[in-house]
């Protein structure tokens, strides 16, 4: 098994001031074995990391792309996919690569930068993953509406972090099986087990909601 955080920024976003080796120390620290870093409209900051690490970490190379609709994450990308695209035009790119399409806070009320509505349902049909749980999302509600559109729709789940600081990485985390590929990477998330967690920089942390959500929608 291994713990994996699911969504994280380097530097190289510019809301961002995490270094690799601030990276690759807290993930030791906090026991997480893989990343997916996803900086915002490039790959540069998760091919650094992973030239940085090497084995001391595994770097799932993403992008947190802005389309025209808002945003789109891919996930083990070798190219680059640059912003303002359509959403279909940025699923084909991340298809043409082999990538896995993942839609990220796709129900945060106060992300600006979330698909639209009329956008988003045109992706979900063709999306692999739903982030049911973000750290940084206020509302609790929303993120249980996240959940509820990833099971609608049968989509693979993940919580991310969307970690920009040092204390933010692994607030969210998964515990799976070890993968190689996207391939692998998708057929393990089906028994991921998720232990999602809101950050403390942002919200009073309430306990029980977290706990009926745990209780009632995490495998
Ligand atoms: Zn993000």
């Amino acid at each position: 098994m291994i713990r994996i955080e699911f969504h994280l920024h380097t530097y190289h976003s510019p809301d961002s001031l995490l270094t690799m080796e601030e990276i690759v120390q807290t993930c030791r620290r906090r026991q997480i074995n893989a990343v997916v870093v996803a900086d915002h409209n490039t790959i540069q900051g998760a091919l650094e990391l992973q030239n940085f690490a090497r084995e001391r970490l595994q770097v799932v190379v993403a992008e947190e792309v802005l389309t025209s609709e808002g945003e789109i994450m891919g996930l083990f990308l070798k190219e680059p996919i640059p912003p303002g695209l359509t959403p279909r035009e940025t699923v084909d790119r991340i298809r043409e690569q082999g990538g896995l399409v993942l839609i990220p806070h796709p129900t945060d009320r106060l992300r600006r930068s979330r698909l639209n509505g009329r956008a988003l349902q045109e992706v979900l049909p063709l999306a692999d993953m739903v982030e049911i749980y973000n750290s940084r999302t206020i509302f609790e509600i929303d993120n249980h509406k996240a959940l509820a559109l990833a099971c609608e729709h049968d989509l693979a789940k993940t919580a991310g972090s969307d970690a920009h600081l040092q204390c933010e990485i692994g607030r969210s985390y998964g515990e799976m099986e070890a993968f190689t590929d996207a391939a692998g990477f998708l057929q393990n998330l089906k028994a991921v087990k998720l232990y999602p967690k809101k950050s403390s920089l942002l919200v009073h942390f309430s306990a029980k909601p977290l706990r009926f959500f745990r209780k009632r929608f995490i495998k």
